[in-house]
């Protein structure tokens, strides 16, 4: 028995369509209706067969799903809403992907009564965007983040964490403030880090551009990959976790500076000792099937 037999996707880049993906590889009978804000998106969704329907409004989308996925950047979650609430039928469950989950939450207010709203966020992704950059198993195996509300009906949650079970993800049920703290540390930070170390590179004086881009291997290259990720989304990311991100980063800052101040008066403990314990994280990751060891700088896995 599946949980959902008509999904309605809004937003069709990179997760919308890699969750069209997925439902149609592993629910396939499940009826898929998607709507893109953009003519140009729906255009290329319709002609990849990606869903049985595109719609040409947002209401037309979700009229009779049982299931509606806002698969649109964080900011414009309050938007989608609107533009869809009056068409949601009754019963129906609205979540979404969003990176980010309490100001999700925060617009619970927005949906009509006897509407189910479960705010989830897969944590799984690429530096790509758009439709045709989505693939069908891009949620194997990666945690599903449900954030539901005090007092949401236990069956619509169980609904929604079996299908996203049903995709291949695991999933784990946190309050919403939790998640943005994990995922400040996690995936936002790093995220910072990179977009601040490419651009300080691309504007150091005395190495050339050229040498940037030649001797990138060394490590500057993987960086390289994070900042090239959507700048829309992750322009929302930031200014809808504005609270977490300057919490942690205000904790990084600190321990930067206890770095620098190691390497100033030659504390090579201090920096073997950090180096030994991040080696081990780096291994537990790989233990719990998060990456794989293949060596990454040279990016040649044959
Ligand atoms: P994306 O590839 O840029 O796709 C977003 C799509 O939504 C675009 O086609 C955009 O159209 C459309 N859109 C924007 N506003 C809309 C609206 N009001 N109604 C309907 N469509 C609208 O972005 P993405 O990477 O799939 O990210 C989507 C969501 O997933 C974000 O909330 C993000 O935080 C979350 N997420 C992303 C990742 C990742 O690694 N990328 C991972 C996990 C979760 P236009 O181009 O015309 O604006």
């Amino acid at each position: 028995m599946l949980p959902f037999s008509r999904v309605a996707i809004i937003g069709l880049g990179l997760i919308g369509s890699s969750l069209a993906r997925s439902v149609r590889l592993h629910m396939p009978t499940v009826r898929l209706v998607g709507y893109d804000g953009s003519a140009a998106v729906r255009a290329r969704v319709d002609e990849l067969g990606l869903v049985d329907d595109v719609a040409d409004t947002p209401g037309a989308a979700v009229i009779d799903a049982d299931l509606v996925v806002l698969c649109v950047p964080v900011g414009q979650m309050g938007a989608a809403i609107e533009e869809m609430r009056d068409d949601l039928p009754q019963g129906a469950i609205v979540s979404d992907v969003g990176s980010v989950k309490a100001s999700v939450a925060a617009l619970a207010g927005l949906l009509p009564e006897g509407v189910h709203f479960i705010p989830a966020h897969p944590v799984a992704g690429t530096e790509k965007s758009g439709p045709d950059a989505g693939f069908a198993e891009l949620f194997h195996q990666r945690w599903c983040i449900l954030t539901p509300l005090p007092g949401t009906d236990e069956t619509a949650i169980e609904r929604l964490a079996e299908f996203w079970r049903r995709l291949g993800s695991k999933v784990e049920t946190m309050d919403a403030q939790h998640h943005d703290l994990v995922l400040a540390v996690t995936s936002h930070l790093p995220h910072l880090i990179a977009y601040s170390i490419v651009g300080t590179a691309s504007d150091l004086e005395g190495v050339t551009r050229s040498e940037v881009i030649k001797y990138s291997a060394g490590g500057f290259r993987d960086f390289t990959r994070i900042a090239a990720s959507d700048p829309q989304m992750w322009r929302d990311v930031f200014l809808a976790n504005k609270d977490a991100v300057l919490e942690v980063l205000q904790r990084f800052t600190e321990d930067l500076t206890a770095l620098q101040r190691a390497i100033r008066w030659g504390d090579g403990d201090t920096l073997f000792n950090l180096f030994t314990r991040t080696r081990d994280i780096r291994r537990t990751i790989i233990d719990a099937g998060q990456d794989t060891a293949a060596p990454d700088f040279g990016r040649d896995h044959r």
